[in-house]
């Protein structure tokens, strides 16, 4: 049996919320009750939509919440030339084309790209996106939390772009590659990301690496019915707040803690949720926290 190693990965766009601290319990938790390990991966591949000083933040965060990962922390922005090795893989196995349709074209096709570009064979040294040319239909597995899952790239937007007009690698390329390269065995995070698994398991067979298995956790809502995210301005995580913070992730996990957990130290409701972690009672639908 493969050793368990799961990840969190969490791009530097911004202090974590409740949302990212639920993935990042959520991941930390089924890990450690399967006796794995936890990594911790900084997905800065999109310089223009970092935000300053936000990679130090979440670590600090992380740590505030008794959440300690496993080895020294991998950065994208590092990873770049290893990236490009997979990039030329799918190129010299003609699995990319070059596409140079404005963004207006795919606005009107509402965000579903129609392989316009396919066997135009355009240029890949112009600011063209890349795309990969999909040849399967449809793509599943069964979620660990979710249960079967199918998708069809048609619905999903069709071929993806791996490099962008700008010339950087996209999130499911450099996220595939790391996945499949460091190891990870198990995947849990956020619901909002399951397009993300259908691309990024397309890309394994692609790359000849074996893809994790999947769990989706429930997407955080606020009152107003939107996914916490920094665009509908989640507050930051507050690290003073620290314990009732975890007892709120914990609910929002379904994982029924004793009403009273917070009054313990953030290792103690880390140890509790340990040994009382059950991925069966993760809810399959988003949570609208109480408080
Ligand atoms: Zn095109």
């Amino acid at each position: 049996m493969t050793p368990y190693s799961g990840r969190f990965a969490p791009s530097p766009t911004g202090p974590l919320h409740l949302g990212s601290l639920v993935a990042a319990l959520g991941s930390y938790l089924d890990a450690k009750a399967n006796s794995g390990l936890w990594l911790l991966r900084i997905e800065d591949i999109d310089p223009p939509r970092e935000m300053a000083g936000a990679k130090e933040l979440i670590l600090r965060q992380l740590e505030d919440h008794g959440l300690y990962w496993d080895s020294t922390a991998i950065y994208q922005s590092q990873r770049l030339d290893t990236y490009q090795e997979y990039f030329d893989h799918l190129k010299n196995n003609q699995h990319l084309y070059a596409c140079d349709c404005p963004r207006h074209r795919i606005r009107d096709l509402n965000g579903i790209y129609d392989g316009h570009c396919r066997d135009l064979n355009l240029s890949f040294d112009s600011d063209a996106a890349i795309r990969v040319l999909l040849s399967e239909k449809n793509i599943g597995w069964n979620d660990l939390i979710l249960g079967p899952q199918s998708f069809s790239f048609d619905e999903l937007g069709g071929d993806f772009i791996v490099r962008r007009r700008d010339g950087l690698f996209s999130y499911q390329l450099a996220v595939a590659v790391d996945d499949g390269l460091e190891g990870i065995t198990h995947v849990i995070r956020g619901a909002d990301l399951l397009d993300s698994t259908a691309r990024q398991t397309y890309l394994h067979k692609l790359f000849g690496l074996s893809s994790p298995e999947y769990g989706h956790l429930p997407m955080v809502m606020n009152n107003q019915g939107q996914k916490l995210s920094k665009q509908t301005h989640a507050p930051e995580l507050d690290s003073n707040k620290s314990r009732e913070n975890l007892a709120l992730a914990l609910n929002i996990l379904g994982q029924n803690p004793p009403r009273d957990i917070s009054e313990n130290s953030c290792e103690e409701i880390i140890a509790w949720a340990i040994h009382h972690w059950n991925i069966n009672s993760v809810p399959t639908k988003p949570v609208e926290p109480s408080n």
